[in-house]
């Protein structure tokens, strides 16, 4: 039987638009000729999620991902991925509730930081993602990462671009140098790499606004997305 991908997205469709590129030219390149990823996806009115995280409403939310991902597995799915790091706060239960695995954004980046022998990482994502433990437990248990956040001033700044500008598709220089700057600060902490934990930061940043290893989870997730298509059995 064919592997089937269901993806949660529009958390923002900015990055489940690259979620489906990725997805697919890593198919395209595997297998050549015509091919491309068999899958399905949803797509959220991300003002309804957004509004449910400002409300602190994460019942409903777990409520919202739970339903989408019962129906793209009803529908056929074989492997759920959802298209964002911060409603992985809500992947234990979104398991829970199906009967095919969850692909966890957090593994591929935190398997890939360990290889690497690098172990002090910062992470940059929502406020929700860097300050809540779902996603920072994950990597220090699984991964024996020690992983450093920025302060909560560049918190804000950090949440606010990604609210305000990425996921409305806009990438601008000044918040360009803003991120430079956490990611600077993170690394005069001691910080080997930085997680881009937000699946739009990659919109804005790339390697040459470093000194140190970019992680770029949305890549890494849509990498591990395509790998489950293409393994046999
Ligand atoms: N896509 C973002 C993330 O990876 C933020 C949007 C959301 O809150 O889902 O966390």
């Amino acid at each position: 039987m064919h592997k089937v991908l269901g993806l949660i997205g529009g958390m923002s469709w900015e990055s489940s638009a690259h979620y489906y590129r990725m997805i697919n030219e890593q198919v395209r390149d595997a297998l050549g000729g015509t091919h491309s990823a068999r899958l399905l996806m949803w797509s959220f009115d991300f003002a309804d999620i957004e509004a449910l995280q400002r409300a602190g409403d994460w019942p409903a939310a777990t409520r919202a991902m739970v339903d989408v991902a019962r129906r793209l597995e009803a529908a056929g799915a074989t492997a759920i991925v959802i298209c964002t790091n911060t409603m992985h706060l809500m992947a234990d239960e979104v398991q829970a509730a199906i009967s095919v695995p969850l692909l966890h954004i957090a593994d591929p980046v935190g398997e890939l930081i360990r290889a690497a022998g690098l172990q002090r990482v910062g992470l940059l994502g929502t406020v929700f993602t860097m300050e809540q433990d779902f996603y920072r437990a994950r990597l220090a248990q699984r991964y024996g990462l020690e992983v450093l956040v920025p302060p909560a001033d560049d918190r804000a700044q950090v949440h606010r671009i990604i609210y305000e500008e990425l996921v409305q598709g806009r990438a601008l220089p000044a918040s360009r140098e803003v991120y430079r700057g956490v990611m600077q600060r993170l690394v005069g902490r001691g910080a080997q790499a930085i997680i881009l934990g937000c699946t739009e930061i990659m919109l804005l940043v790339g390697a040459d606004d470093a000194s140190v290893p970019l992680f770029d989870t949305a890549a890494l997730h849509a990498q591990a997305a395509a790998a489950h298509l293409l393994a046999a059995g």
